[in-house]
């Protein structure tokens, strides 16, 4: 297991656009593998490859439903709205109150390279909005219609 060092907010790494991956090499298979290591050991629901200071366009999820990778991941259709509070590795200790789409179909690559698609609703759908913003240099804080600390989540229930 090799755990990579996540990048918090102030770090403008965060703030940058990823880039494609145009070739699926060691070396982004063994980013994949770690951001997984990395996420589960956070206990995160997902991590972007900029929160661990490399600007490819790689994601990981796993929401409970099991791992998901996603290479140069796509937003292709998106419906309906939600509202819910939701955090970011990057972010410790904040929490935001976001409007999100309540189902999105992402359209991405898999580690072997070949193309699939990716339905999501409730927290999938979340987390999919939430890591593909990352790639983009946008933080759920940048969107979010309130921010309030974990004192004041809990009281929400
Ligand atoms: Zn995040």
């Amino acid at each position: 297991m090799a755990l990579r060092n996540i990048r918090k907010d102030g770090d403008e790494v965060l703030r940058k656009k990823s880039k494609e991956v145009d070739v699926i090499n060691e070396k982004i298979l063994t980013l994949l593998k770690d951001m997984a290591d990395t996420m589960y050991n956070s206990d995160g629901v997902g991590l972007a490859a900029p929160q661990v200071g490399i600007l490819r366009r790689v994601v990981v999820i796993d929401v409970g439903e099991g791992l998901i990778e996603l290479i140069n991941p796509v937003i292709t259709e998106q419906s309906g709205e939600q509202t819910e509070f939701e955090g970011c590795l990057s972010v410790p200790g904040i929490y935001g109150e976001l409007k999100r789409p309540a189902k999105v179909v992402v359209k991405a690559l898999k580690a072997k390279g070949e193309q699939f698609e990716t339905e999501g609703t409730g927290l999938l759908a979340i987390a999919l909005c939430h890591e593909i913003d990352h790639l983009d240099g946008i933080l759920f804080k940048d969107k979010a219609i309130r921010l309030v600390d974990k004192e004041e989540l809990e009281k929400k229930g």
